[in-house]
C-alpha cells in the first residue's frame, strides 16, 4: 500500500500503481518482529521466534525473547503482539532473570493477564473492552489516551507525560 486517499487505496503490484475503490476502508496491516530475528539463523517466522513457557527460544535456551519477536501460545492459541504483551513479559523476564543472577531457582511460567483492549477511532471516537466491560465512543478514546500516559508515567513520571503524553481528545461539541 502506497497511499490512502478519500474513497480510494493506491496500492505497487510489480512496480504498476494500482487504485482499489471503496467507501469505506480498513487498515488492518500485521505486526511483525525485527528484521535482525529475521535474518538470523534462529528459527523465526516474519521475524518473530517461537517460545516456550518461560519465553526461551527452544533451539538456544539461553536466549529469551520477549514483545513482538515472541511468539508465546497460551492452550495452543498464539498471543496477539500487543504493548499490554510486551510489558507484562518484560515484567516476567526481569524477575526471572534477578532470581538466576542470585542462582535461586525460578519456576512459574509465564502467564498474561488481559486487563483489556481499546482501540481509538480517530481522535473522539474508540471501541474497547476493559475490565470485561464494553467501552465505545468518547469514553473509548479517553480510556485509549488514559492508558497510555498511565504508562508513560510509569516509565518516566509527569516530566514523560508532559512531553509525550496524548492530549488529544476532546468531545465532538
Ligand atoms: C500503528 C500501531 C498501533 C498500535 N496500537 C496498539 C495499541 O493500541 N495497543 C497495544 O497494546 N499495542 C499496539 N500496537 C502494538 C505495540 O506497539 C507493540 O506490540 C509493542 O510496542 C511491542 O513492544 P516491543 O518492546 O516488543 O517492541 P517496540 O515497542 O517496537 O520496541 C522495539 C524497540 O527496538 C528499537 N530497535 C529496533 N531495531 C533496533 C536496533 N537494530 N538497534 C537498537 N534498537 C532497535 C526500536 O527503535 C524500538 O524502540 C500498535 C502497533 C502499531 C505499529
Amino acid at each position: 500500500i502506497k497511499e490512502i486517499k478519500e474513497g480510494k487505496v493506491i496500492v505497487e503490484k510489480e512496480g504498476q500503481k494500482q487504485e482499489i475503490y471503496g467507501n469505506t476502508i480498513i487498515w488492518s496491516a500485521g505486526v511483525k518482529g525485527s528484521d535482525i530475528v529475521e535474518k538470523s539463523e534462529i528459527p523465526n517466522k516474519k521475524g518473530r521466534i517461537k517460545v516456550n513457557p518461560q519465553l526461551q527460544c527452544e533451539e538456544f535456551p539461553n536466549i529469551y525473547v520477549v514483545g513482538d519477536c515472541a511468539i508465546a501460545t497460551d492452550k495452543d492459541a498464539i498471543h496477539a503482539p500487543t504493548a499490554q504483551l510486551s510489558a507484562q513479559m518484560g515484567d516476567y523476564l526481569a524477575e526471572l532473570l534477578c532470581a538466576k543472577l542470585e542462582n535461586k531457582l525460578f519456576a512459574p511460567s509465564f502467564k498474561f493477564n488481559h486487563r483489556g483492549t481499546v482501540c481509538s477511532i480517530g481522535h473522539t471516537d474508540g471501541v474497547g473492552i476493559v475490565y470485561h466491560k464494553n467501552v465505545k465512543g468518547e469514553m473509548a478514546a479517553f480510556m485509549k489516551n488514559t492508558i497510555e500516559n498511565k504508562w508513560l508515567y510509569s516509565i518516566g513520571g509527569m516530566d514523560m507525560v508532559l512531553k509525550k503524553g496524548q492530549f488529544r481528545y476532546r468531545t465532538s461539541n
